[in-house]
């Protein structure tokens, strides 16, 4: 559902679409049930015999409209002009003290929306973005693939060790007489993923029971914030507050995680990422400072990037979400049962099953027809409610789900591109992803810069 906020005198931007989730419980007879709007805007619901009841108006509290606002103010690339500005500013009048270091980090589906867009390869995108934002003014420009081995190694052992408890608890309960029993509760199984900050604002505010279930490992976004404020400023000898650290990412929900208090370093008086930009965003900026990305020079990528030796990019096997479900299978895979070669992408010793809704699948790990494990991808908001009536009728099957708020996933975030009105929304998205995709992947476990930073 949205609403849309406009022409109000007390408000500081233009009309924007809330985007605050409204759960709808619906019952196979509502379905066919029609809405009806009166002269004077009143919301009836006409039911098939004719009675009519009236909608109560949605509700949006102080709160949610506060989180908005701290978007509009400080999370624009306004912002981040204004930085470079100041930072020029005391360059020329000698006040070296007050210079930030100024870190941009990319997200892989970001680059690859831009690259589908001007027809680059996302190589091609990742150093004339570089060259782009140096000559900006930005000293670093990082990518968040890098971010995500620690995500996706993280999530990993999380699970395995959520597993390994819940088997526990499991035979302990078994050894238990019934009456002992009943009321252990065991909120490890199935595990949800955490990197979706509008899953997670959507579970927040309306599913709380839920919360216990999501793992506890940060997003991409998030854990290149700890790398950039605390590794990498301890590197470049700064402090956290003296570095100023830019996501450019796939949807706006991202500004909502960064904003979080969970992000805030009391200490220094800092967040881990100060400021997020959309792909949209970024192109309006290209317009802003006359740049033409498809003529653009190109300039090295940094070792805080994930590449080859060779400065080749490199990603993860699995979904544009990130690959989360297919490396936490194919780790525990081997961890837990030493089953090896597991491939999911290539449906390598799991079974696949994709529903009607196609955002919606499946994904099993068998021997000999008996199922180990059994993860699921949830994307959209029509998935999620499926999964959390499954959560709440104690009807779920799943080890671990892959929740993500946006139809199609992170390829198809709201801070991306989007086609003219001449290619079908359905094709573009399809060639976002396959652009995403023709990036080679390798294993978290083989990434010799996070193994270096993790010792
Ligand atoms: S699924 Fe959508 S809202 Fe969630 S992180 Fe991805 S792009 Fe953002």
């Amino acid at each position: 559902m949205s609403v849309l906020l406009k022409d109000l005198n007390d408000y500081i931007a233009p009309s924007q679409a809330c985007i605050k989730p409204v759960e709808v419980n619906k019952t196979a007879t509502e379905s066919s049930n029609v809405i009806k709007i009166d002269d004077s805007g009143g919301y009836y619901e006409v039911f098939q015999d004719g009675v009519e009841t009236k909608l109560e108006t949605a509700r949006i509290t102080l709160d949610d409209c506060l989180a908005c606002s701290v978007l509009i103010t400080t999370q624009t690339h306004e912002e981040l002009y204004n930085v470079l500005k100041s930072n020029k500013q005391a360059v020329r009048e000698g006040r070296v003290d007050n210079v930030k270091t100024v870190v941009v980090s990319i997200a892989p589906q970001s680059r690859a929306s831009i690259a589908a867009m001007y027809k680059l390869s996302p190589l091609q995108v990742a150093r004339r973005l570089t060259h782009f934002f140096r000559s900006l003014g930005v000293d670093y420009v990082f990518d968040t693939s890098f971010s995500r081995d620690f995500s996706l190694l993280e999530s990993a052992r999380e699970f395995v060790q959520r597993y390994r408890g819940f088997q526990e608890r499991q035979r302990q309960k078994l050894s238990l007489n019934d009456d002992k029993s009943k009321g252990l509760d065991d909120p490890s199984l199935p595990m949800l993923a955490s990197s979706c900050p509008g899953w997670i604002c959507y579970a927040e505010k309306t599913h709380g029971s839920v919360l216990p279930y999501i793992s506890q490992t940060k997003s991409p976004q998030q854990i290149m914030g700890s790398i950039v404020k605390d590794y990498f400023a301890k590197k470049i000898g700064v402090t956290p507050n003296n570095i100023y650290h830019v996501g450019i990412m796939m949807c706006y929900d991202k500004k909502l995680e960064a904003s979080r208090s969970d992000f805030f370093d009391e200490k220094y008086q800092t967040r881990d990422v100060d400021c997020v930009i959309t792909t949209v965003e970024v192109v309006k900026m290209f317009g802003e400072q006359n740049y033409d990305i498809k003529e653009s020079p190109e300039l090295p990528l940094h070792s805080l990037t994930k590449t080859t030796q060779e400065g080749q990019l490199l990603g993860s096997a699995g979904s544009a979400s990130g690959g989360f479900l297919e490396f936490i299978l194919e780790y525990s895979a081997r961890e837990l049962f030493g089953m090896t070669g597991i491939d999911v992408d290539g449906e390598k010793g799991v079974v696949v099953k994709t529903g009607r809704n196609k955002d919606f699948k499946e994904t099993t790990l068998e021997v000999e027809g008996k199922p180990l494990l059994k993860f699921a991808s949830a994307y959209g908001f029509r998935s999620i409610q499926n999964i959390i009536r499954k959560m709440k009728g104690g009807n779920i099957q799943y080890h671990y789900v892959e929740v993500m708020a946006c139809p199609s996933g992170c390829i198809n975030g709201g801070g991306q591109l989007r086609p003219d009105g001449t290619v079908p929304i359905k094709d573009w998205i399809a060639k976002v992803n396959d652009v995403y995709r023709s990036v080679d992947s390798s294993s978290p476990e083989q990434n010799e810069t996070v193994q270096n930073l993790y010792r």
